[in-house]
């Protein structure tokens, strides 16, 4: 059987269309975009086209879309640009706790250099609190950084508010909009945020590479030295090909995004009626309404999500424990945690997250096996000793 791809919202598969136009962007535009002759001419024109198109789709201007080398990177040159930038003006940031740790992990190493950084927290939805939001808002404070929606949850904040808080203090807004794009209409001025960040690998385009929007008139500072590519926002020579792809792929998942997010919706919907109707002892995490129509997290009580995901596996079924990026390591999702789950519950969670290519026979085929999987691991779990945090259900146990 084909293996089902349940785990989106990790990565996605290139589209073939997105394929195609990088295969041929590698052919006849090889050149370097910064070069002067033909050669390099005919692949600058190649990555002015795909800025047109990348721009278009996000309500942006050409020349406030710079391209880089992905999500983590656009987040990390947005958060730590604007703060040098600002370095003179004030030494306070504002994010979150649900935050990805591109986004966490940056400001951490800020603070060891002199920043103070506020960690909101998150309600039971996920979402911050706007009065909390309000609060901790200071007169030294040169950016926010919240997220459109959550990589593990879906959850959507209230960036049009937010961002209009923070405008009315003079306060730079930073979103990491990477898990949102193509999934959701989305408009840079709409959504009023002055710095936005994408990822080709997350909208079926090619992977170590995304975009920064940088509204016109803000000023950051490059975080890499070099050549003066990207208006000298990002040296280094440019990914014709790939940035090709993924601006194809965000012009091709913008035209198909309510069609998309509909029918994905429905059946992400199907899944979790589905497997509350047939197991119990799960909850959701997250809301329905106030997520991405694509995301489904669940905790399955007395059942390690790490041993359920390895079974799932075996039955040929990709998902996630929370995040990609925390899966082998033990610690229960920083997600769940804020959002108030107690870890032995977060421990037991999985990330189902759906995509263009899933079909109605792949929920019918998970409903099918997942209660066997659930009730296995449960039994196991709980001979011998049950797994608390921080330890490990062996693979005998997944099988
Ligand atoms: C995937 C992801 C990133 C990182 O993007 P990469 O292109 O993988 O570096 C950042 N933020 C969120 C919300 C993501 O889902």
């Amino acid at each position: 059987m084909k293996p089902i791809y349940m785990d989106n919202a990790a990565t996605t598969p290139l589209r073939e269309e997105a394929l195609e136009a990088m295969v041929n962007a590698y052919r006849e535009h090889y050149g370097n975009s910064s070069s002067v002759h033909r050669i390099g001419q005919a692949a600058r024109e190649a990555l002015e086209r795909a800025r047109e198109e990348f721009a278009a789709c996000v309500g942006a201007k050409p020349e406030e879309v710079v391209f880089t080398g992905g999500g983590t990177e656009s987040d990390n040159l947005a958060i730590r640009g604007a703060a040098m930038a600002a370095r003179e003006r004030g030494d306070h940031i504002v994010t979150c706790a649900a935050e990805h740790h591109a986004v966490l992990h940056c400001c951490r190493a800020l603070e060891g250099e002199g920043f103070r950084v506020t960690y909101l927290p998150v309600d039971a939805e996920g979402i911050v609190d706007l009065e909390r939001y309000r609060d901790a808002l200071e007169e030294r404070t040169v950016l926010v950084s919240i997220m459109l929606a959550n990589n593990e949850t879906g959850a959507l904040q209230p960036i049009e508010e937010m961002s209009r808080i923070a405008r009315e203090r003079g306060i730079l807004f930073h979103c990491d909009a990477v898990q949102a794009a193509g999934k959701m209409r989305l408009d840079v001025r709409e959504l009023g945020a002055d710095l936005l960040a994408f990822s080709g690998h997350k909208f079926y385009g090619p992977k170590g590479v995304g975009a920064l929007y940088i509204r016109k008139g803000v000023e950051i500072v490059p975080i890499m030295q070099g050549g003066h590519h990207e208006n000298g926002m990002r040296p280094g020579t440019v990914n014709v090909p790939a940035i090709v792809g993924m601006a194809r792929a965000l012009r091709l998942a913008t035209e198909e995004v309510e069609e998309t997010a509909a029918r994905l919706g429905a059946l992400r919907e199907e899944l979790a009626s589905g497997i509350m109707e047939r197991i119990d002892g799960v909850r959701r995490n997250g809301s329905a309404e106030r997520s991405l129509p694509n995301v489904l997290n669940l905790s399955f009580e007395g059942a390690e999500g790490e041993a359920l995901l390895l079974a799932l596996d075996v039955a040929g079924v990709a998902v996630s424990t929370g995040s990609a990026c925390t899966s082998g390591s033990l610690e229960p999702s920083h997600v769940l945690m804020a959002m108030g789950i107690p870890p032995r519950i977060a421990q037991c969670s999985l990330r189902f997250s759906l995509g263009r290519y899933n079909r109605a026979e792949e929920i019918d085929y998970v409903l099918d096996v997942l209660p066997g999987i659930v009730e296995r691991i449960r039994e196991v779990s709980s001979v011998g000793a049950r797994p608390v945090a921080g330890s490990r259900v062996s693979k005998d146990g997944a099988r």
